[in-house]
């Protein structure tokens, strides 16, 4: 499937040109070369100055239309939005902290429910992992999932799906653990450039997994970035690409390195894609709407 962009060109003589396509650089090279459009073609060089990326024509087109509406003003605010992006991740995170406060949001009792809940989570939702984790009782010990038969194990955790890889990703992590002792303070104290690839080892803890242990279990600062995340860089958007690393790295580049900030940074996130930023987003009342560039498309 082709990218759609829409993008806007600031010509020679300093009016600027506001246009769609599906290769930005092509485009441009055609507009300079004067096989752009008629405009463009008087008015060489031409700059890129803005661009947004969107999955389908329809809305690229659309939002094309809303921009050729802007006044002049307009579209030279939304050109220096764009260049200052660097600032747009304390503004989400200072606008989306003024409107749900602290949400004092933590995936788990102990930092071993943590680890396990991060586990068990993958391909499925938390209410499925909460019914698994309640199966644990008064179990829920990286004793008990060392020491326990792999078959009682995944009876356990059926109801969180994908239980025979599960239990296996259990056993590696409680085995993991055990090298620090099972002890939180043990693990605090290593290094996070060395703890980060050491868990990513562990078979099945992919990035997201890890940085969800190395957060919440054991509040060091690590970024995580979710599918919600995602969904929300390309939305409103963020220049902070689209792979894991990326995204991860421009949150943590913006905010201060702070386990705390990042805890609530992520749960802000989480809670805003849940109540309006869903696949299908409800924009209306979205704290975000103002500074949103795909509110009501
Ligand atoms: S305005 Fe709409 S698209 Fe933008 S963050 Fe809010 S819900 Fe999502």
């Amino acid at each position: 499937m082709n990218q759609n962009y829409i993008y806007i060109l600031r010509c020679s003589d300093n009016t600027l040109y506001t246009g769609w396509t599906t290769d930005i650089k092509k485009r441009i090279e055609a507009h300079n070369n004067g096989t752009g459009s008629k405009y463009t073609r008087a008015r060489r060089p031409v700059e890129l100055m803005y661009s947004e990326e969107f999955d389908n024509k329809q809305d690229a087109q659309r939002r094309e239309y809303k921009i050729k509406q802007m006044t002049r003003q307009e579209k030279e605010l939304l050109i220096a939005g764009y260049n200052t992006s660097a600032n747009k991740v304390t503004t989400l995170y200072d606008t989306l902290f003024a409107h749900y406060g602290d949400l004092h949001w933590w995936p788990g009792q102990t930092p071993y429910e943590i680890i396990v809940g991060a586990i068990l989570t993958q391909n499925t939702n938390w209410s499925n992992v909460e019914k698994a984790i309640a199966n644990f009782g008064d179990n829920l010990t990286p004793e008990f999932v060392a020491n326990i038969d792999p078959a009682e194990l995944i009876d356990i955790i059926r109801p969180a799906g994908f239980f025979n890889q599960k239990a296996l990703y259990l056993k590696a992590v409680t085995s993991w653990y055990a090298d620090y002792g099972y002890d939180v303070g043990t693990v605090q104290k290593q290094p996070l450039d060395e703890l980060r690839p050491e868990l990513l080892k562990v078979k099945g803890v992919g990035q997201e997994t890890a940085d969800s242990i190395l957060l919440y279990a054991f509040s060091l600062p690590t970024f995580v970035v979710d599918a919600y995340t995602q969904r929300l860089c390309e939305r409103y958007p963020l220049t902070a690409g689209k792979d894991y690393s990326s995204i991860k790295e421009h949150f943590e580049t913006q905010l201060p390195k702070s386990a705390e900030v990042y805890n609530h940074c992520h749960a802000l996130i989480v809670i805003n894609a849940k109540e309006y930023c869903k696949k299908k987003p409800l924009c209306d009342g979205c704290p975000l709407a103002s500074k949103c560039r795909r509110y009501g498309i």
